[in-house]
């Protein structure tokens, strides 16, 4: 199905889109094809396995990665997602992708983790474009909160910046997380002081930086890199208390492609062993080489009052869009009810049991995200953001609900996951024939379709999907440690103690 809708609709499809926009004087959101076309445009310098890369679109590793944020345009065309994946700009009422617009509501909260379950559950994978989102909502906010106090104006630069995004629908990598060095020296003791990006030169007409933005989530399926900073910043640290945009190809910028397990499964004949056919996220190192930033994309300089401030915001809607989460365990759990039934065990009880508590985990998440977006409140600047707290505690069960499911999903799928011969084992004329005999489940399931699920399985929960299903639950939007720190700092635990002696009678 999803191959269909992404392949099928060619340019014809695509013109009728584009003249129809424009007649209702909307804006023109890109489809499959025109995002992945746009994409071909871009002069990146990318590196991998210590080559550089002359076609990036069409490299057999990076391609489902693009494939899965395509789907980010291509379901904003169809009526039936129009809900979830459009909305209306409040800079100039137009129509745009969701990804684009600034949170407007507590509704619009809601249908941003609706729309991560439903992306996570088409791609069963990381569709990489929330972090740009998630960058220009907590922009939104901070730029008006540092005019507000210094007279600045980085929030109408902003604005401008925005506009032109959502004219154009395009992707942003948000892109937070410096490599950081010695984690217990500040920005400015590092031994090598590029550790954390920083301004090197001030000119006339914008700054020069240096640095890296490391696990850069579908860098090199985006049109502009948004640069904050990772931490909260001291006077001595202002140099690091910046934050910008670039489009993605500026002069002196280099991606190097981070591996996944499996990764060259890509590379081989046959798809069966890739697992999922169509869809794979990926992770770069973006390295800034003196590169230059005119100062109308520079929306915080030296603003080190503020930097904490933009990581709490980013963190916090971040930390809401693991509903995609969600999605990709409903395919796991799809995948796990499947595999028992190929095995011929669906019926016993225990295994019922499990498929339960992968399902009970699996909406308790849901019920976070959802919860952290329905108690969300209106910031000065007019942006909706989420619960703070709620939102932590999401993604603090985000850190371990997956492995839970993930764990339950192998116990279900048994060993066979990680034995099963090749797929051009299965092929082969000499021996093909013994591996279908001795493969054989349940008498109503084929072999071979045994073996995709299982190879589905062992993507999510070990291959190249579960970079995005496992690890990067554990530590995308902040590790473990930085949500309890938000729970401890969040909740009013003396008004609690107040209550509790207040009922056993003990004088307050
Ligand atoms: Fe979006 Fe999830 Fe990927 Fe983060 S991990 S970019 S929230 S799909
Ligand atoms: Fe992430």
């Amino acid at each position: 199905d999803n191959l269909q809708f992404l392949f099928r609709r060619q340019t014809d499809s695509n013109n009728r889109i584009a003249v129809q926009a424009t007649k209702w004087g909307m804006s023109i959101m890109m489809d499959a094809k025109q995002y992945e076309e746009s994409l071909r445009k871009l002069k990146l310098v990318v590196y991998m396995f210590g080559k550089r890369m002359s076609n990036v679109v069409d490299d057999p590793i990076i391609r489902p990665s693009m494939n899965a944020v395509a789907v980010t345009y291509e379901l904003a065309h169809r009526p039936e997602y129009a809900d979830l994946m459009t909305a209306t700009s409040h800079l100039t009422g137009k129509k745009i992708n969701r990804f684009c617009h600034i949170h407007q509501n507590t509704n619009d909260l809601t249908m941003k983790s609706k729309m991560g379950r439903m992306l996570g559950f088409h791609t069963a994978c990381c569709f990489q474009r929330c972090v740009g989102m998630d960058a220009i909502n907590a922009l939104s906010i901070v730029t008006f909160d540092i005019d507000k106090k210094r007279g600045t104006h980085y929030n109408k630069r902003f604005l401008k910046f925005l506009e032109y995004v959502q004219e154009n629908d395009l992707t942003c990598d948000g892109a937070m997380t410096d490599p950081k060095g010695d984690r217990g020296a500040a920005p400015r003791d590092q031994p090598d002081l590029d550790a954390y990006l920083h301004v090197v030169e001030e000119r006339k007409d914008g700054i020069v930086v240096c640095g890296s933005k490391a696990h850069q989530t579908g860098a090199v399926n985006s049109h502009e890199i948004i640069v904050m900073p990772t931490i909260a910043m001291r006077e001595e640290d202002r140099d690091y208390a910046i934050s910008f945009a670039v489009p993605s190809d500026t002069v002196g910028i280099t991606y190097v492609i981070g591996r996944q397990s499996c990764d060259t499964r890509k590379l081989e004949n046959g798809c069966v062993d890739r697992g999922n056919q169509f869809f794979g996220g990926h992770e770069a190192l973006v390295i800034f080489d003196h590169v230059f930033v005119p100062w109308d994309r520079v929306f915080m300089y030296r603003e080190y009052e503020f930097a904490g401030s933009l990581v709490e915001k980013f963190s916090s809607y971040h930390r809401q869009s693991y509903a995609c989460k969600v999605g990709v365990g409903d395919v796991l759990i799809g995948a796990s009810q499947t595999i028992a039934e190929y095995n011929g065990v669906s019926k016993a009880s225990h295994v019922k049991d499990k498929i339960i508590e992968m399902n009970h985990l699996n909406e308790t998440l849901y019920c976070g995200c959802l919860a952290c977006a329905s108690e969300g409140h209106k910031e000065p600047s007019g942006t909706y953001c989420v619960d703070t707290l709620l939102a932590n505690v999401h993604k603090q069960n985000v850190t371990r609900f997956p492995y839970e499911i993930a764990r339950i999903a192998q116990d279900i799928a048994g060993g066979l996951m990680v034995t099963l011969p090749s797929e051009a084992d299965f092929r082969s004329p000499e021996i093909g024939m013994w591996l279908e005999k001795y493969y054989k489940g349940a008498k109503d399931a084929s072999t071979e379709d045994r073996m995709r699920v299982l190879r589905l399985i062992e993507n999510i929960t070990l291959g190249s999907a579960a970079v995005g299903y496992l690890t990067e639950s554990m530590h995308g939007a902040g590790s473990p440690q930085a949500q309890r720190i938000m729970i401890s700092r969040l909740v009013n635990l003396k008004e609690k103690q107040r209550q509790a002696k207040r009922l056993c009678g003990i004088n307050v």
